[in-house]
């Protein structure tokens, strides 16, 4: 290994963001262990990487404690999407709090530089429009969305305390919603679902009026931002990563049904409970400190984004 080179655990690795970031820590000279249980994350995510001598696959489920010896730790194991944090939303919490907890035992054992993969979500509905890092959140603390949402916000709260309290040094990046290449097609999540039913020519699902807005991110962007916040001078209080450019549900149906030249039609259903309303990040201290804004554009990003879900289609059928 070079001087620069570290080992680095990264729990959730075979997941859709774990997995571009295991490649980009692989690829930049670092021993990787990739921790995963398998839930949503999948072997061949991170197949590509599996004869590369610096790259290490664990299964292992992040509620249960771990011992191992690393410099930087990403913890990244939750399900994301509502579906499958919903499916088992006790287990949702224990992820969050008891991984939290262990890795940030770890941490503390070994003295290394703990990242958690917090979430816009720890915002609920907003009622401060965009979203700074400063502002509280709006979250209904018993609704269908608190297995997340109160996860990712006590998780948050454990990462402060272990600063506090033993000096670890942490880092939080609080992620909007971020697309790419190895979202899961299954996992209801908005982008993935609109791009599949346009591949295939099914009714576009939008949920309630698609008046709601979201900000996305293109996951390589989103990987740049986590490692400039792993940096030695970048803050230890929460930074917001995510994509400002907002736009309604409904833009981005249309948005999809033109670049695929679908014939899908758009098909109104019930909006989910707890859905937020309105969702765009303020990024001017990611900006300030780590130097960071999205590179990759909406059209560019949905382009790589379809081609890797029309690859996946044409292998399966
Ligand atoms: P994902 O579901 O693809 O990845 C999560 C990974 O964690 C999967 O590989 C899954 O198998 C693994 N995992 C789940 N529970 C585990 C457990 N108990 N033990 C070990 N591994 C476990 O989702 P993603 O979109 O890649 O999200 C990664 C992280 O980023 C998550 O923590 C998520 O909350 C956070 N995040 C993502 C987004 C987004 O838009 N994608 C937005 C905000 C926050
Ligand atoms: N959504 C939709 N149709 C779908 C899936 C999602 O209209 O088939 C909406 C959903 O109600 C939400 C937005 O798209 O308003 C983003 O949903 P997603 O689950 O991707 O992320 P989150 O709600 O966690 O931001």
């Amino acid at each position: 290994m070079s001087q620069t080179s570290k080992r680095i655990l990264v729990t959730g690795g075979a997941g859709f963001i774990g997995s571009h970031l295991c490649e980009r820590l692989v690829a930049e000279g670092h021993d990787v262990i990739c921790l995963d249980n398998f839930f949503t994350g999948r072997k061949e995510n991170v197949e590509h990487l599996r004869d590369n001598a610096n790259f290490e696959l664990i299964r292992h489920d992040i509620v249960e404690p771990l011992l191992v010896e690393v410099d930087q730790i990403y913890n990244l194991a939750c399900p994301a999407s509502p579906v499958h944090y919903q499916y088992n939303a006790i287990k949702t919490v224990k992820a969050n709090v008891l991984g939290a907890l262990h890795v940030l035992g770890v941490a503390k054992r070994v003295k290394a530089r703990v990242f958690q993969a917090s979430t816009s979500e720890v915002y609920g509905d907003p009622s401060v429009h965009p979203q700074v890092e400063t502002y509280f959140g709006n979250v209904n603390c018993n609704g269908l969305r608190a297995c997340y949402d109160e996860g990712k916000r006590i998780a948050e709260t454990l990462f402060c305390d272990f600063h506090r309290m033993n000096g670890v040094d942490i880092r939080i990046a609080r992620i909007f919603n971020t697309y790419g290449p190895r979202m899961m097609e299954d996992d209801g999540r908005v982008v993935s679902n609109f791009i599949v039913q346009a591949l295939t020519h099914q009714p576009i699902t939008v949920y309630g009026e698609g008046q709601q807005t979201r900000s996305f991110c293109y996951v390589d962007d989103l990987v740049e931002g986590f490692i400039r916040l792993m940096g030695d001078d970048a803050p230890t209080t929460p930074v917001n990563l995510g994509n400002p450019n907002e736009m309604t549900v409904l833009e981005l149906a249309k948005q999809i049904i033109t670049l695929t030249e679908s014939k899908s039609e758009i098909r109104h259903e019930p909006l989910p409970q707890d859905d937020p309303t309105r969702r765009q990040p303020d990024i001017t201290k990611a900006k300030q400190y780590l130097g960071w804004e999205p590179k990759v554009s909406l059209a560019d990003g949905l382009k790589m984004t379809v081609d890797y879900f029309r690859k996946r289609r044409g292998r399966s059928s």
